[in-house]
């Protein structure tokens, strides 16, 4: 089963909006197992719209147009379909009846332009409209079909859901279970993950092992997600390769995986630290409360978090966290801003952030220099840092710290709980 897309719309040619529901359509084909090769755009021409859909359908076996199907002259695509379909439009009195009650009961007034939404190719079928107005189409063209969908990405993925991707199944003949997992990984370039996974990528390449697929996506400061899937006419089998074969991927990526689908760095932290039975106290000076910020994302945080000092200036790094006067962006004092944010925050483990944001370099360090500080329970007096080279502009470097420094922890929690410290 082949199904393209087509866009309708000139904004979305002249660049004026993004046509986000391509590519959500094509994420979302390719999940319900059904191939996909060619995506359109077109502008509100009915000409153009015949052509695109006449092509479309001659490449594949279903087509997916989506937008048009407003009220106002320039929404064409029922009259594209029609034509394409050979057939007239007629209106229908139940969806115009249907559109005349939402207004009303909105204590408004209907533009007679509505109704032209009530007008269907003759031989569709209506998919009902559950969030706004006009309705979708199923329309049958020989033994292919076309389905059109509102423009409106919240309208258009809830048909998608409900009607189209479950009639497109049906006519495909396999109602398959497709599960998908996505590992979300920090410290690796995409280049790096995919030579470690190299031989296993190859291995599925022949469909081996029930035919799991594995993608990669950059997810900017937040790393690479490594998506897994898999397809199986049973779902309990589907969710057996899907486990087997996210075993497989962590024993070839190790601690580079940080948690699973929702999971962020700080859930994974957060995770480790109640599994410790130990609480956390930050000191940041370069991220301003970043790291806080993020660690208080967390639902129950206040199971394990007891809190932070912005420590901006010197003095509030000497006269609160007791740091020894000195250079302020230095392993030294990133050390003992650890140690001084146990104290102070009466925590288990303390954590540090001090460094050089940029643009201008300072004691003589240049933007990017970032130490992070860690005092763990068992750990040196002194604390201990670990001094990063950070890429990036001003906002960068602040974002690239608190996630690396997070991960610093997350790897020495595992570390720990490996091997307990004595
Ligand atoms: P409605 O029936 O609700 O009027 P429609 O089918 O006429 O919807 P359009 O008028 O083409 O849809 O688009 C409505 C809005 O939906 C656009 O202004 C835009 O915000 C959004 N939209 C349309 N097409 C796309 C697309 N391909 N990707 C993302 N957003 C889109």
């Amino acid at each position: 089963m082949r199904c393209e897309v087509v866009a309708v719309g000139t904004e979305l040619l002249l660049g004026q909006i993004v046509d986000t529901n391509s590519s959500w359509m094509g994420e979302r084909l390719a999940l319900a197992g059904i191939d996909s090769h060619f995506q359109t755009k077109v502008g509100d021409n009915l000409e153009r719209i015949v052509q695109a859909l006449r092509i479309a359908l001659s490449r594949s076996d279903a087509v997916i147009v989506c937008g048009g199907l407003g009220p106002t002259q320039d929404d064409i695509t029922r009259e594209a379909i029609a034509a394409v379909m050979n057939v007239s439009l007629v209106r229908d009195d139940e969806i115009g009846e249907r559109i005349r009650s939402m207004f009303s009961s909105r204590g408004r007034e209907m533009p007679e332009n509505n109704l032209r939404q009530a007008d269907v190719p003759a031989g569709a079928s209506v998919i009902d409209q559950v969030r706004g107005t006009a309705p979708g189409l199923i329309c049958p063209v020989g033994h292919k079909v076309i389905y059109a969908v509102p423009g409106v990405p919240y309208e258009m993925t809830e048909m998608m859901e409900r009607a189209i991707v479950p009639d497109l199944q049906l006519r495909a003949g396999t109602v398959a279970t497709i599960l998908s997992r996505t590992l979300k990984t920090w410290g690796a370039a995409e280049s790096k993950l995919a030579e470690l996974l190299a031989p296993r990528l190859e291995a599925l390449e022949g469909g081996g092992d029930g035919g799991a697929t594995i993608a990669f996506l950059a997810s900017g400061i937040e790393g690479i997600k490594v998506r897994l899937t898999v397809k199986s006419p049973d779902a309990e089998a589907a969710k057996g390769l899907l486990s087997a074969e996210e075993a497989q991927v962590r024993l070839i990526l190790g601690d580079l995986v940080f948690g699973v689908d929702d999971d962020s760095m700080e859930s994974s932290v957060g995770h480790l630290l109640r599994a410790a039975g130990w609480s956390l106290g930050v000191a940041e000076s370069l991220t301003g409360g970043l790291v806080g910020s993020r660690l208080t994302n967390v639902v129950g945080a206040s199971e394990w978090f007891r809190g932070g000092v912005v420590s901006y200036a010197s003095e509030v790094k000497f006269d609160v966290l007791g740091v020894p006067e000195g250079p302020v962006v230095s392993a030294e004092a990133a050390a003992a801003m650890a140690v001084g944010a146990r104290r102070v925050l009466g925590s288990d483990v303390g954590l540090s952030f001090t460094g050089v944001a940029g643009p201008a370099e300072q004691d003589g360090q240049p933007p990017g220099t970032v130490f992070v500080g860690l005092a763990m329970p068992g750990g040196s007096d002194a604390g201990e840092s670990v001094l990063l080279k950070l890429p990036g502009d001003r906002e960068r470097v602040r974002q690239f710290a608190a996630i690396s420094g997070l991960d610093l922890l997350r790897k020495r929690l595992l570390a720990d709980a490996a091997a307990p410290p004595s």
